[in-house]
């Protein structure tokens, strides 16, 4: 079975590094060679600074950079930021200060190779840097995901796909969630990271992962040596069904997660994380899917008064389906996949996923019709004489 390790942690340096390094020798999968290539993969969504929980806190980039050096092998810290200049994002993240002095490469990923994922993807483009790395150290941010729920160390891979190519896999799996789910799974098995360690001493809840989520602290550091399975031990400390998390249910089909996980070290459930609201992106009968996801499938929204018109929004949108017109911006919700990407980059907290009108009508006809078919069957569950029956349906 898995292991998977909980450590309870704050940003202070000096015990981070010791907690970081005893993590990485206690899960015991990272075995580092001197002059062995290591690609240490952060979560640098854009440019932000640490408080805003949107990227891998840069002293635990620092604490992992140091323990490889320590080996006597070559770190490189890579990433394919969604937006904002990779020179910006080193800087308001903190990681140029924190790295400073370190022997250490820090740059965008800068070249992709072809590499067959397997069906029904094939061939994609990957970071060459991630595909021939003696090993990767992956260090995904605990975070909520306005369309995938929560983006925790399977989801942190996508980034090894570089550049202008993500945004064409979000509109090839576009509405289907499932098939995104898959996508995201089979690079995590390519890439196939040596470890995972998950910042989670700052996490975000709410509408993440970008300004418009909430940083939420949790005060820990999450390690194992499968990514899938400190997917499905994170599920279990926020109390979320790992099969409620579509990149496990990707995984556990493709024979990819583990059955279960052995939680060492410090595990407290956290009994009240807000998760996004994670409606359908589409539904219904094929002919009238483009309807419903027009009307009932929660969309992006701008908040006028937080918009500055930087354009980030509309220069990444894989389906087109925003343009800038006077002093706002309008969403075409007939050509709107649902992938959030827009929420996600937007680097002002004006986007947000919403609701719409009939959508949430609807979620609460099926959640009070779920609730009188669940009285129905505990009043089935007792029999004349007060015997209890387990009833299964
Ligand atoms: S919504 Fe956000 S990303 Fe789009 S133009 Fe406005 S500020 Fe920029
Ligand atoms: S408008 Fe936003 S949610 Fe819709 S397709 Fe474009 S980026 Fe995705």
């Amino acid at each position: 079975m898995a292991t998977v390790i909980f450590h309870p942690a704050e940003y202070g340096y000096g015990t981070l590094r010791t907690t970081i390094s005893g993590l990485l020798t206690r899960i015991g999968s990272l075995r580092i060679e001197p002059g062995a290539k290591i690609l240490i993969k952060p979560n640098f969504l854009a440019p932000a600074k640490p408080e805003r929980a949107m990227t891998t806190h840069p002293l635990v980039v620092r604490a992992v950079v140091e323990y490889v050096l320590q080996r006597g092998a070559v770190p490189l810290v890579a990433d394919s930021p969604g937006m904002g200049t990779f020179e910006r994002l080193l800087r308001e993240g903190g990681y140029s200060e924190a790295l400073n002095g370190l022997d250490v490469e820090l740059r965008p990923f800068r070249e992709s190779i072809q590499v067959d994922i397997g069906e029904p993807f094939g061939r994609i483009a990957i970071a060459r840097e991630a595909v021939e790395a003696d090993a990767v150290i992956n260090l995904p941010k605990l975070k909520t995901h306005a369309m995938m729920m929560l983006t925790l160390g399977v989801k942190n891979l996508f980034g090894c796909v570089v550049g202008l190519t993500k945004v064409q896999w979000h509109m090839r799996s576009g509405v289907n969630r499932h098939l995104f789910a898959r996508l995201l799974v089979q690079i995590c098995r390519v890439v196939h990271p040596t470890v995972t360690l998950m910042d989670g001493v700052l996490g975000m809840e709410g509408q993440g992962p970008g300004r418009s989520g909430t940083p939420r602290r949790l005060g820990l550091l999450v390690a194992g040596a499968s990514a899938p399975a400190v997917d499905m031990a994170v599920c279990r400390l926020l109390q979320v069904p790992a099969d409620d998390l579509p990149t496990h249910r990707a995984a556990a089909e493709l024979g990819l997660a583990p059955r279960d996980v052995a939680i060492s070290g410090d595990f407290k459930p956290v009994m009240d994380f807000k998760l996004p609201v994670l409606g359908p992106l589409t539904f219904g009968p094929g002919l009238i899917q483009p309807f419903i996801r027009k009307h009932f499938v929660q969309r992006p929204v701008v908040e006028a008064g937080k918009c500055r018109m930087c354009g980030e929004c509309w220069r990444h949108c894989p389906a087109k389906a925003i343009a800038p017109h006077a002093s706002v911006i309008v969403f075409d919700y007939d050509r709107c996949i649902r992938c959030y990407c827009c929420v996600e980059m937007c680097p002002h907290g004006a986007l947000a996923a919403v609701e719409t009108g009939p959508g949430k009508a609807l979620r609460r006809l099926c959640a009070s019709r779920d609730r009188i078919v669940q009285r129905t069957r505990r009043k089935r569950a007792h029999c004349r004489d007060g015997r209890r029956i387990d009833f299964e349906g």
